[in-house]
């Protein structure tokens, strides 16, 4: 009987870019399974995209959630077409639907400072900006509770409700901590603004600083978002883990990869860390790139592929071969790493016009395939 690994992967490329940075992304992922002796299963799908919803008036068909809890996790590219379809049309009927009913409650994103990037902030090295936020990603500042009064007259008044529970809160704060507890500077900064925001705000705190007895060894340090977004800036190099609701959390996770250079590198996990295959019901993690379809250079071929790739490493990493994903993560870096020096000996630009190159999203996704497979 073969024991041979063997995972399954939902594949929805979605819109635009999506569908360019997919396959070189998949081929990637294909080279490290092959070296570490693992099997990939690719099911792919049209849905989850403009296109589909152009042709059948929906986002995703009917069984859409029994088709991706067959797999094990879910590679998403991008959606959206918003000269077509508005995105609360695209969004909402597809990723922000899987989020929620797949109760992915931690977004995770790295920010590292890969060599051949150039950084918007000067004077920094290459891994010296080597941290991860986690944000909130199911309650918090974005709930749909609220309303108007008094629409349409001077008196009119708009109220819309933060919702923190005990349980949401505890489990993001949870995983922040032992993601700090697993590195080796253990340290988790908590974004919080509890000098303005005088209900909700202060819970926070006070449930991190009740989780922070557990664990003794991770410094913990909280900074008001204000000061923490100049922080990201002015001194990037002194955090480790950071962790932040909802809204916080989506500010500082599109701020930190904006530090380390480009979007087109940075990639995401929607995470559900507690699901379990054998549970009555599987809720599958997605991972996906953190930029969109990117309509202004969709079908010119120049789009980066790294945060796919990436993202795809995040998902290796999440699946348990972490042999696999630390190959492809150090192929990105001696791939960008090498860049000048590629162009120099062999003519060829890796480095996409993002990055200040004229190089492809084939002729990089090339080069970091053929790095895995060579390595
Ligand atoms: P969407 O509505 O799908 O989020 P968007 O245009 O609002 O799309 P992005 O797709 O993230 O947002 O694009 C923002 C900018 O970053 C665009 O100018 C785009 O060209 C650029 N960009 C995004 N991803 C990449 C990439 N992988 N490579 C190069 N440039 C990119
Ligand atoms: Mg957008």
């Amino acid at each position: 009987m073969s024991s041979k690994r063997s995972y399954t992967i939902a594949v929805l490329p979605g819109d635009g870019i999506g569908l360019e940075v997919t396959p070189p992304a998949l081929r990637c992922l294909e080279a490290a399974a092959a070296r570490f002796g693992f099997a990939l299963e690719f099911r792919s799908f049209d849905w989850a995209s403009c296109t589909y919803y152009l042709k059948h008036g929906v986002m995703i068909p009917d069984n859409w959630k029994a088709l991706l809890q067959e797999c094990d996790a879910i590679f998403f590219g991008a959606v959206g077409d918003p000269a077509r379809v508005p995105d609360h049309i695209s969004l909402w009927g597809s990723l922000l639907k899987f989020r929620r009913e797949f109760d992915e409650y931690i977004n995770l994103r790295p920010c590292r400072l890969i060599p051949g990037v150039t950084c918007p902030l000067a004077g920094r090295a290459p891994g010296s900006i080597d941290f991860l936020t986690v944000r909130e990603n199911t309650e918090g500042e974005y709930s749909s509770i609220g309303g108007r009064i008094f629409e349409g007259t001077e008196r009119e008044t708009v109220i819309q409700n933060t919702v923190f529970t005990r349980v949401g809160v505890d489990r993001v704060l949870r995983y922040a901590f032992e993601l700090a507890r697993s590195r080796p500077a253990k340290k988790l900064t908590s974004a919080t603004k509890s000098n303005g925001i005088s209900i909700t705000m202060p819970y926070w705190d006070e449930r991190v600083a009740e989780m922070a007895k557990e664990y003794p060894d991770v410094k913990v340090e909280k900074y008001h978002i204000d000061i923490l977004c100049a922080h990201f800036v002015q001194r990037p190099h002194t955090f480790d883990v950071v962790v932040g609701s909802n809204l916080f959390g989506d500010i500082l996770s599109d701020l930190g990869p904006a530090c380390t250079g480009t979007i087109g590198i940075a990639p995401s996990a929607n995470l559900n860390p507690t699901a379990r295959k054998t549970d009555a019901e599987w809720m599958p993690s997605l991972f996906e790139p953190v930029h969109g379809s990117a309509p202004d250079i969709a079908g010119k071929g120049i789009a980066n592929p790294v945060g796919m790739i990436w993202a795809g490493q995040m998902m290796l990493e999440y699946l348990g071969e972490k042999d696999a994903a630390a190959l492809v993560l150090s192929a990105i870096e001696n791939v960008l790493g090498g860049a000048k020096a590629r162009l120099q000996e062999e003519g060829v630009d890796v480095l996409t016009p993002d990055m200040g190159g004229r190089g492809t999203t084939e002729s990089l996704g090339n080069a970091i395939e053929n790095t895995i497979r060579s390595k």
